[in-house]
C-alpha cells in the first residue's frame, strides 16, 4: 500500500504568490506566467531552473477534461444556443490554464530549488571506485 502524497502548504503558497524559493519575496514572476530573470532581492537566477513550461501541457489535458465534461453537462441538461459555451468555457479554459500554470511552476521551481535537481551526469572515476 503507498502512502498519500501530501503537498505542503509552503508549496502552495509559493506558487500562489510567486515567491522566490531562497529569500520568500514576492519576486519570482515578470509576467502572467514567465519567471523574471532574477530575484532583485537575493540574486537567485531563476533562469537557471529548469521548470519552462513542463507542466503546461498536463494541466491544458487536465483542465481541458474537466471543461469538456462541463460544457457536455451543460449542452444535455439546459442546451443553450453555441455562442454561451463559446462565450463561458473561452475564458474559463483561458485563465484556469494560465492561474494554474503560474502555481504549478513556482510550485516546481521550489521544489527544483530544494532538491538541487539537477541534468544527469555520469561519473568520471573508474567503476572500481565506486560505491
Ligand atoms: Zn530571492
Amino acid at each position: 500500500m503507498t502512502e498519500p502524497v501530501h503537498i505542503s502548504p509552503e508549496y502552495i503558497a509559493a506558487g500562489l504568490k510567486g515567491l522566490c524559493p531562497r529569500c520568500g519575496a514576492r519576486t519570482l514572476f515578470a509576467g502572467v506566467a514567465r519567471f523574471a530573470p532574477v530575484c532583485p532581492n537575493c540574486g537567485l537566477e531563476f533562469a537557471k531552473f529548469h521548470v519552462d513550461d513542463g507542466p503546461a501541457a498536463f494541466l491544458t489535458l487536465g483542465i481541458g477534461t474537466l471543461v469538456t465534461i462541463a460544457a457536455i453537462t451543460l449542452e444535455l441538461t439546459v442546451s443553450p444556443p453555441f455562442w454561451v459555451h463559446f462565450a463561458i468555457w473561452t475564458p474559463v479554459t483561458l485563465l484556469s490554464v494560465v492561474a494554474s500554470l503560474r502555481v504549478a511552476k513556482g510550485m516546481l521551481i521550489l521544489a527544483e530549488y530544494r532538491n538541487d535537481a539537477r541534468e544527469g551526469r555520469i561519473r568520471d572515476e573508474p567503476p572500481e571506485a565506486r560505491p
